[in-house]
């Protein structure tokens, strides 16, 4: 994996071979918590499709989740004002209602330790239905496909992990946050010079981000979109979701991460799978006012 293009060659295969083995087979289910449009620079989807497809494969519930970045060198730093954002989503909101599709207004925060307070002041001015904190790839980190091999080169897995992991430590901590999105994302960019395997046998790494999200109560996203990259599994594992469970975790959130139209529902049944396999009868959510539980029904147990 040499460069951005490859990747993407990569996954699009990965994403062809999860069609053909029914990743993305209509489930009806109750809710996608996480999902994007054309207001998030890297999405091309249309809320309006997303809409129809919901409706055709009874899915009930989404909670729209464009990418808002503080730090002028991400892609979505001043992509999408919040005022065209939330009029977009109520309006289709109350177009579809009547049909028996709810809609939310949500926004997936990029989470920088550096950028804390100005969050903190922006997301007090801008009220969400549900907001998620997740950590992204910045143009100088460690893990960009330019740095990540003399990054990794002579590290032990514990200084891999690191920068990564602090980061989504210090998004729990905030307690800015709903729910913490994909929050080991980082294995994505770590391939092929560490594998999902790798941190599969070392699950004491998770312990300490799982251990932030449990004594602050925030949720743990069952990220989808894993399934359609190189780790072939969702973010995170099936097992970091049980050791959740296991250690106190009761808060679980689902998502599919859907940045196009074809990616709609991909992987959210599994996602839906490793929750109920962990032990949960319910996810998670917000739905503007208050916390609410969503429960985990029919085919999706
Ligand atoms: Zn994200
Ligand atoms: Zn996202």
């Amino acid at each position: 994996m040499t460069d951005t293009r490859d990747r993407a060659e990569v996954e699009r295969e990965v994403f062809l071979a999860g069609m053909a083995a029914g990743l993305a087979a209509p489930v009806p289910l109750p809710l996608d918590a996480h999902m994007h449009t054309v207001r998030s620079p890297d999405a091309n989807a249309m809320l309006e499709a997303y809409c129809v497809l919901a409706v055709e494969r009874g899915l009930a519930e989404l909670a729209i989740t464009d990418h808002v970045d503080f730090d002028p060198t991400m892609p979505a730093y001043g992509f999408a004002s919040f005022t065209d954002r939330e009029r977009e989503v109520r309006e289709a909101a109350e177009r579809w209602a009547p049909r028996g599709l709810a809609i939310r207004f949500g926004v997936e925060v990029t989470y920088e330790r550096a950028y804390e307070e100005v969050i903190r002041g922006w997301l007090k001015r801008h009220p969400h239905d549900y907001v998620i904190g997740s950590v992204h790839i910045s143009a100088v980190s460690p893990y960009k496909a330019s740095n990540v091999a003399s990054f990794v080169a002579g590290r032990s897995l514990p200084g891999i992990v690191a920068p990564y992991f602090d980061e989504v430590i210090g998004a729990a901590r905030s307690g800015l946050f709903d729910t913490i999105g994909h929050m080991d994302f980082v294995k994505r960019y770590l391939m092929p010079h560490v594998l999902p395997a790798d941190l599969a046998a070392a699950p004491e790494l998770y312990e300490p981000v799982l251990a932030a999200l449990i004594e602050t109560g925030t949720a743990l996203e069952v990220n989808a979109s894993g399934l359609r990259q190189l780790p072939r599994e969702t973010y995170p594992s099936a097992a970091i979701v049980a050791r959740y469970r296991e250690l106190g975790g009761r808060h679980v959130a689902v998502g599919s991460d859907a940045h196009r139209t074809e990616w709609f529902g991909y992987g959210l049944a599994e996602a839906y799978r490793h929750a109920a396999s962990a032990g949960f009868t319910a996810l998670t959510f917000r739905r503007g006012a208050g916390r609410v539980d969503v429960p985990i029904t029919g085919s999706a147990r």
